[in-house]
């Protein structure tokens, strides 16, 4: 089913559009390749819903970098490869700490104004970090000044077309290389866009989920593309869950971000107890992975959902000041950070698996490239270090630039001739009403029986009501929702066989029939790959040693 051709022929009208660089996404990492491709190529940069409407935007920690006083990029290795119990490849882990510092100071140079305190970066702490080490901007708001800044660049000055509120459907092949996308716009016109090289920033998958932080167009288009152009899916089962979310059933639910209990708020049970403290020498401050497996414990224990951030303790006037985004959203649906406890629960927020790239953005397939929360470089291992992703979308952004110098100097200009993969017949669909039913009905089994805790029956039971699900809906029609729903399809089949096959507990994922981390038999990651000649899923693992 994830192989079949998305597009329906519909007799819409096609456009032509033809550039060096396609770009696809417009968060930190497509934004940030597009600025760099656009000093010397012609880029075209197609982004699903508005520029603000990105998981950067939303961003509000900040920016993890060895900038500080008492840092260095050795500490901040030693520190993201803690967090990623085992699993990360420690060179791309190097080059993340090495170019950081480097590409946060570009940002500023492209007019960001990070918060200072007498001329000097404040640096925040947040979990795991074993120095203040989170460089911010507007409190707590350091997404939409970054996005802001990155958007002015595109909209003023570059060489950049964008094309916003377009949905790339599917990529296109020239005699197996990526040389475009067909993509559908608001009016419902499909746009064939031809390139030399295609980069896919198309960022995360938490819609898969119930619960989640990420906005609406985190659908796992980028991961769903990327496999079915054949790239290596790589650590699919890890699926970050933020432990402070905001509890209730708003989609996307508001992020309390990490640096609240940086700061000093505290984690309680119902009867008051802070949960943390005696769990990890860290106590608020341990690492995610670590935060959110003592919150399952405290509702199993207590027969909750939810547990309460408390930070009534500290200045008000200070709360205010420092974190903005989180005051103001909180007073919004009523609540005071000021002088009451706030509910709070997991919500699914960073996709640690998707396409498996080098350091340079390369999947392996020529003229594809993937950075940003849709590609795999390895950096975050099992558990992502609080901060390190903003990071990710400017180091390896700029990296793949650097790569796309060298191949479009090498590379054959020249398209041949591109197959369009179009079904026979103008299709249907599947109702409106019935499809958004069944993305519902994703999210919760995904929730269920592959949320925080997994084990081998309830895998088992979702593999199966996936299949359910998709044999309930014939092929997609041209929409947007309808589309959207087979890539989630997709990326939670991927989620649910990789989750099968890790028979152990490492950072985010946890088997309550595997509790124990088993570094004898999987310090391995799991690969999913299409199989070209049937168009079945191939998974397999190896070891980190091979990778
Ligand atoms: C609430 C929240 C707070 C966070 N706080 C922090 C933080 O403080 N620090 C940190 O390091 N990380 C943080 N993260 C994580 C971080 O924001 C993301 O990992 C990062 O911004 C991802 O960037 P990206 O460029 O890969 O993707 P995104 O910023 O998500 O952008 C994805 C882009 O792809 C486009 N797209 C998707 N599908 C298609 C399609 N089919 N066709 C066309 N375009 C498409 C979208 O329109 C969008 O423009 C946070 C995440 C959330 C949700």
């Amino acid at each position: 089913m994830s192989a079949v051709p998305l597009i329906s022929r519909s007799g819409a009208d096609l456009r032509f559009s033809s550039y060096d660089v396609l770009v696809i996404g417009g968060g930190i990492a497509g934004l940030t390749a597009a600025i760099g491709a656009a000093h010397r190529w012609h880029v075209g940069l197609i982004t699903k819903g508005d520029l603000d409407e990105t998981a950067t935007f939303l961003a509000q920690g900040g920016i993890a970098a060895a900038m500080g006083e008492y840092d260095s990029p050795d500490l901040h290795l030693k520190d993201t490869l803690e967090a990623g119990v085992g699993l990360c490849d420690e060179d791309a882990v190097r080059v993340l700490v090495e170019e950081g510092p480097a590409r946060v100071r570009d940002l500023e140079r492209l007019g960001t104004k990070f918060d200072r305190r007498d001329g000097k970066l404040i640096l925040a702490s947040e979990g795991a970090h074993s120095v203040p080490r989170v460089v911010r901007a507007g409190g707590d708001a350091t997404g939409s000044v970054v996005a802001s800044a990155l958007a002015e660049a595109i909209t003023s000055g570059t060489r950049v077309e964008l094309h916003e509120n377009e949905f790339v459907i599917d990529l296109l092949l020239d005699a197996g290389r990526w040389v475009g996308a067909i993509s559908l716009d608001r009016e419902g016109g499909l746009t064939v866009t031809l390139a030399r090289a295609v980069v896919l920033a198309c960022g995360g998958a938490g819609q898969v989920f119930a619960h989640t932080t990420n906005p609406l167009v985190a659908t796992g288009d980028g991961q769903a593309m990327a496999y079915r152009a054949g790239a290596v899916m790589r650590d699919m089962e890890f699926m970050q869950f933020h432990p402070t979310a905001l509890y209730g059933s708003e989609n996307p639910t508001l992020l309390l971000t990490e640096a609240l209990r940086g700061e000093g708020a505290y984690l309680r049970d119902d009867a008051g107890e802070r949960f943390m403290v005696g769990s990890h020498p860290r106590a608020e401050l341990a690492p995610r992975d670590v935060v959110v497996r003592h919150m399952k414990r405290v509702f199993d224990r207590d027969g909750t959902d939810h547990v309460w951030l408390d930070a009534r303790h500290l200045d008000c006037a200070f709360l205010r000041e420092r974190f903005p985004t989180v005051y103001n959203g909180l007073k919004a649906r009523g609540y005071d950070l000021c002088t009451q406890l706030i509910p709070i629960a997991p919500a699914s927020h960073y996709f640690i698996g998707g396409a498996l790239t080098d350091t340079w953005g390369r999947t392996g397939i020529p003229g594809l490239f993937a950075c940003g929360e849709t590609a795999s470089t390895g950096i975050h291992g099992a558990n992502r270090l609080a901060s390190n992703s903003l990071l990710e979308g400017l180091v390896f952004g700029d990296r793949t630039v650097r790569e796309l110098n060298r191949y479009l100097s090498v590379s054959d200009p020249a398209v041949r001739k591109v197959r369009l993969d179009l079904a026979n017949e103008p299709r249907q669909g599947n109702d409106p009403a019935m499809v958004a039913e069944k993305r519902k009905a994703v999210a919760q089994l995904m929730t269920d029986l592959c949320g925080i805790v997994r084990n081998k029956e309830g895998l088992a039971k979702a593999a199966t009501s996936l299949g359910e699900i998709e044999n309930s809906l014939v092929a997609p029609g041209l929409c947007v929702a309808e589309l959207e729903l087979f890539n989630l399809l997709t990326v939670a089949r991927h989620i649910v066989a990789s989750a099968a096959v890790r028979e152990e507990s490492r950072g985010v994922h946890l088997r309550s029939d595997f509790p124990e981390r088993d570094d004898a038999q999987w310090r391995r990651h799991v690969l999913i790959q299409r199989d070209a000649d049937t168009g079945g899923q191939k998974v397999y693992s190896r070891s980190v040693e091979e990778s």
